[in-house]
């Protein structure tokens, strides 16, 4: 049976019999109190390639030698870790997004993750948080990975990073039908009302960049300051590069449903409401 592992806030999924465990944290400290908790793991999956999902395989894979498998789709990130501060930053990335919760390992031996390998796990994508993030369904119950995030988590940063929003909405809004207790990456699990939490914080950032066109153009900066003054203010440069590549799928997601236009004026992009 699937049974939920915890180390300091991360939880992680470990099926005993058939020694399946899902992510394996950041650094060799986490994964020595993680293996301390298994009895012996045959694979290894990845639900997603965010480095504190990952970043502890090397360690991993020397205590537990295992085969090691993500979803084909997040492969790209895995196999070149560097993409995730350059796709945060926009380009070649300054030192603070160059560490280790945010830039894996290279070199993996990773492979491609097909659930018609495992018949008796009920393997679920769950698109958003990034392009195909997977968790797993046992019955009523689904680790969901960072497709959903503990209250307590909510209350600290809510100002959710997906890597594409309106995705990641769709998502959550289907995850009731699905199961109805459910296991974040970070903070507690919860049932339905953790998924209303949820899809109330994506809302909330939609609203307040709504509310940052209302009346005329603003530039893109000034929509961010404007977002992350209302709702979280970054505490670290890499908060505020997780806060900004956030936004920026927030504001494209209006301009691709039309409820806001973007334009080149002089050296700034602005937006602006259509009506
Ligand atoms: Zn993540």
């Amino acid at each position: 049976m699937w049974k939920t592992l915890t180390v300091g806030m991360q939880n992680f999924f470990y099926h005993h019999r058939l020694q399946v465990l899902i992510d394996c944290g950041t650094g060799r400290d986490a994964v020595k109190k993680l293996l301390q908790q298994c009895d012996g793991v045959e694979t290894l999956i990845l639900s997603h390639a965010h480095a504190d999902h990952y970043g502890g395989a090397v360690h991993f894979l020397r205590r537990n030698p295992c085969r090691l498998l993500a979803p084909p789709l997040e492969q790209p990130f895995l196999l070149y870790p560097q993409l995730e501060p350059a796709l945060l930053f926009g380009g070649g990335f300054p030192t603070p997004l160059g560490r280790k919760w945010l830039l894996g390992p290279p070199d993996l031996p990773v492979n491609d993750l097909d659930w018609k390998q495992f018949p008796e796990i009920e393997g679920v994508t769950l698109p958003g948080h990034t392009p195909a993030l997977c968790g797993i369904r046992d019955g009523e119950r689904m680790f969901v990975a960072d497709a959903l995030f503990g209250s307590e988590i909510l209350e600290k940063y809510p100002l959710l990073y997906h890597f594409d929003p309106h995705m990641a909405l769709e998502t959550a809004k289907n995850l009731p039908e699905k199961a109805s207790e459910f296991i974040p990456s970070h903070g507690s699990t919860g049932g339905r009302e953790l998924v209303k939490k949820n899809v109330a914080c994506i809302e909330n950032a939609f609203t307040a960049v709504k509310e940052a066109v209302r009346g005329g153009k603003r530039s893109i900066e000034e929509i961010l300051s404007s977002v992350m003054e209302r709702i979280a203010l970054p505490a670290t440069l890499e908060t505020y590069y997780l806060n900004r590549s956030a936004l920026l799928g927030y504001v494209s997601t209006l301009e691709r449903k039309g409820e806001l236009k973007c334009i080149l004026e002089g050296s700034q992009v602005v937006c602006y409401e259509k009506f």
